[in-house]
């Protein structure tokens, strides 16, 4: 049920111990916004602890108060009168769903997210969760410490390809702002997210090699084969001439494949909800449980459709030289 701004400030002022998630696979405004959440409820008096279940990207491990981020043991229980789920909804969050029984409360962005059967403070136009977590620290007239404002500014910044993408809008940049006054030292941030190991740069590299076009050019795509961080590969191709829509197709195990898309125009979180995942209209993903020839074929079909591209045989016309 879609509640709003002062009903969910007043559902995390009625609880006193919050149990605070996010999703997996664990972005930049997922961690940002969990972490400055948890700072924010201690700065009421409230007992708060973040549970992910997953690991996470070895950039935001820098970011203030990391280590207080746990992952639930198999079989574990937490005592909790509230689920504060920041940044997804509910089905993404893995075995944290098992941890307690108390009620949910899901604060996102995604204009995927349904909101069926719990509370849920929406708002699609929002860059990032962190967005909304920085407004509702206002209604719940909470500081922001300069350890909370370098979380939320993470999530602004890579949510928005550091204020790059579409999603920047006025209020976007008005909240970085008001997050730098706080405190925030914005190069700090983007020497910690740009960091890449020697391993990761060559990965990039043999990525770019198996870039690929499709339908007169409108289309990018590149195919890996690694359980190590891609984040960020999407964004080489996304810059080819004429490339609406780039996406990534990475076969972390056999079968198991995770899409990435970004798009210019098309609504690619159509595209991903049609195939059983998520996200944002210029970015979504999703997991094709295939190999990694036949998710090629399943997502350029589907974003062939959804260009409206006459002749779709280009999707089948691949991959013999990519494995
Ligand atoms: P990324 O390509 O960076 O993994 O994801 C882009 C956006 O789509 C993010 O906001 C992410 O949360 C969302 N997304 C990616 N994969 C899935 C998925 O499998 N299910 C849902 N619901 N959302 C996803
Ligand atoms: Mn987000």
């Amino acid at each position: 049920m879609l509640i709003t701004l002062k009903q969910a400030a007043q559902k995390i002022q009625a609880a006193n111990k919050i149990l605070v998630t996010a999703h997996i696979l664990p972005d930049g405004d997922a961690v940002g916004s969990t972490l400055a959440m948890l700072q924010i409820l201690r700065s009421m008096g409230k007992t708060a602890e973040i549970f992910i279940d997953d690991t996470v990207r070895d950039n935001l491990h820098a970011l203030p108060h990391f280590d207080e981020i746990r992952r639930p043991a198999k079989n574990e229980k937490f005592d909790a009168d509230l689920l504060l789920i920041l940044d997804t909804e509910p089905d993404r969050i893995g075995n944290v769903r098992n941890l307690t029984d108390a009620p949910i409360l899901n604060v996102d962005h995604h204009v995927t997210n349904s909101g069926e059967g719990f509370d849920l403070y929406l708002e699609h136009e929002a860059a990032a969760t962190c967005e909304i977590v920085f407004k509702l620290a206002g209604e719940l007239g909470a500081k922001i410490s300069p350890d909370a404002a370098t979380c939320l500014y993470t999530g602004l910044a890579t949510d928005t390809g550091f204020f790059q993408f579409s999603n920047t809008r006025a209020e976007t940049l008005r909240t970085a702002a008001e997050l730098v006054a706080c405190g925030v030292q914005p190069n700090w941030v983007s020497e910690q997210m740009e960091r890449r190991s020697i391993s990761e740069v060559r990965a990039m590299s043999q990525a770019l090699q198996t870039a690929r076009i499709f339908f007169d050019g409108k289309v990018a795509g590149i195919f890996l084969k690694t359980t190590d961080s891609t984040e960020g590969f999407i964004d080489l191709i996304r810059v080819i001439n004429g490339v609406d829509v780039a996406f990534l197709i990475n076969e972390k195990a056999p079968n198991f494949c995770r899409v990435s898309m970004r798009s210019k125009g098309t609504d690619v979180a159509t595209i991903a909800n049609s195939l059983g995942g998520g996200g944002h209209i210029r970015a979504a993903g999703c997991t094709l449980k295939t190999s990694i020839d036949d998710a090629t074929k399943i997502l350029v079909e589907a974003i062939g459709k959804a260009l409206r591209v006459e002749n779709l045989s280009d999707a089948g016309t691949l991959l013999a030289d990519i494995n």
